[in-house]
């Protein structure tokens, strides 16, 4: 395989899982773009001409002018060069299957269970899918809520094949256990559900510790309750407690909607919010995401008081629904901004939502809510997507294209025929508006490629697609013989 650069570039070899090593030994090379988003003065700002110098896994220089040397160089001469994204609620392994009925509104519990049946290997194979398309719509940091235990094993074995980044956990209570404790009538089924629950925390305690700070510290596992109204006092600190013990975090869907917070409220007496704090959640990093029903006039100030990243996910309930209050988030000074969810996999499609959907909701509500809204622009979107996020983990090595930080960076073209002009725009972030993840060209995390010149070298994509392809067809004979589509 030939890159833009000219020189070859190692192809993928045929074991079932290849390695990231078979890349160059030394990571070294130029990428020259045509602009980029860089950090100065504490504040990202788009630069035209730019060249980046990566060495290993860190960005040790950034110049304007030519930046010499005969190692090889990258032409994105075309594109916009920006920090990798970190989506900062994700849960990998449904993507490719829930996207085939979560517009239906036959539910997905059926889904899931059949998905659930699968064996490890199967299991992989639909990560795979599922990672492979978040790496090329440019996601070099995945906090990854998978839906049980095993499923944050499977993430963890495809992740570091790839060298892919990532704050893995399993969903607790884990899907195979979740809508009976989550649909629930009465609280009784959630009281039945403590011992249970105690057992997969300790499952999750134990990936945690195995797995923590792996791959050269790319994989650190955070703790990941299903949300507020699933849970009991005794739970949650137990949560808790294994979080501070790993040290990176909790993640979490919070206030997901109203029913969660009159529930929470009834239970507790507080919203769901509120009881995040009297737990002592925020004293550490906390994702949480949707956040639909929550209090606004209570609730933003404690989101905006503590270190909490709300993640608006415009596919969150497929490509529709309800905007979410990112507007009255921003206003409030909420650390925020776009993530994946689940069903969309393409980053550069759910910045574009989460603006579109932001400035809709502003223009609609903008006038009556009893709360503030701020109009998302793009800027604020693919800073939500970046150093924000990045921030909330800290971690000032990520979301940043600054010498010493990490080499997780990504380009894409915003210059060819239905994104851009032609010829770079001084404003190219607008471009975004137009353009996704078929758009993105070369994805690196700790200075290795893993897409390069459009080509994903990590893996044969092909066979990638073809395993992922017979795994959701497992699933659809069997939803067809439920009788599920009618
Ligand atoms: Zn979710």
């Amino acid at each position: 395989m030939i890159g833009a650069s000219g020189q070859a570039i190692a192809q993928a070899p045929s074991a079932r899982w290849p390695s990231r090593t078979n890349q160059p030994p030394h990571r070294d090379c130029i990428i020259e773009a045509g602009s980029a988003l860089i950090w100065e003065n504490d504040a990202p700002v788009i630069k035209r001409n730019v060249s980046v110098r990566v060495r290993d896994d860190r960005i040790v220089e950034i110049s304007t002018d030519p930046i010499r040397g005969d190692t090889r160089r990258i032409d994105a001469r075309g594109h916009l060069l920006l920090p990798g994204f970190i989506s900062g609620h994700t849960h990998v392994s449904i993507g490719s299957y829930t996207r085939a009925v979560i517009d239906g509104g036959g539910g997905t519990a059926a889904p899931h269970a059949v998905v659930e049946a699968f064996d490890d290997e199967t299991m992989d194979d639909l990560m795979a899918f599922n990672l492979l398309e978040l790496l090329r719509s440019g996601v070099t940091t995945i906090v990854n809520q998978d839906h049980n235990v095993r499923r944050a094993y499977s993430y963890v074995r495809v992740a570091s094949r790839w060298a892919a980044r990532g704050y893995p956990s399993g969903m607790i209570p884990g899907v195979e256990r979740l809508f009976p404790v989550w649909g629930r009538k009465d609280d009784k089924a959630l009281y039945d559900s403590v011992p249970d629950t105690l057992v997969e925390i300790e499952a999750n305690r134990q990936f945690g510790l195995r797995y923590n700070g792996s791959e050269d510290g790319r994989i650190r596992p955070n703790m990941a309750p299903h949300a507020t109204d699933t849970h009991t006092p005794e739970t949650m600190g137990k949560i808790l407690e294994a979080a501070k013990e790993l040290g990176n975090g909790i993640h979490l869907h919070l206030s997901q909607s109203d029913t969660e917070t009159q529930r929470v409220k009834k239970l507790w007496g507080v919203t769901p919010a509120a009881w995040l704090k009297q737990l002592g959640f925020y004293d550490v990093p906390v994702f949480a995401a949707h956040m639909s029903g929550l209090d606004l006039e209570n609730d933003l100030k404690i989101l905006a008081e503590n270190n909490v990243f709300f993640a608006t996910c415009p596919s969150g309930g497929g490509p529709g629904g309800t905007p979410q209050p990112w507007p009255e988030a921003l206003a409030a000074g909420v650390k925020s901004g776009p993530a994946i969810d689940s069903h969309s996999n393409d980053m550069v499609e759910n910045v574009k939502m989460a603006v579109i959907h932001g400035q809709a909701r502003h223009g609609l509500i903008g006038k009556t809510s009893k709360v503030p809204l701020t109009r998302p622009t793009i800027e604020q979107a693919v800073n939500g997507a970046t150093a924000i996020p990045a921030g909330v983990l800290g971690r000032p090595d990520l979301g940043r294209i600054a010498v010493g930080a990490k080499a997780d960076l990504i380009t894409i073209d915003v210059t060819s025929p239905l994104v851009g002009g032609g010829a770079m725009s001084p404003r190219p972030l607008w471009n975004l508006l137009y353009a996704s993840g078929a758009n993105v060209r070369n994805v690196m995390t700790d200075g290795y490629f893993q897409v390069h010149d459009n080509v994903f070298v990590v893996d044969d994509e092909a066979r990638i697609v073809e395993r992922g392809g017979k795994a959701v067809e497992r699933m659809y004979v069997e939803l067809l013989k439920m009788g599920y589509f009618k």
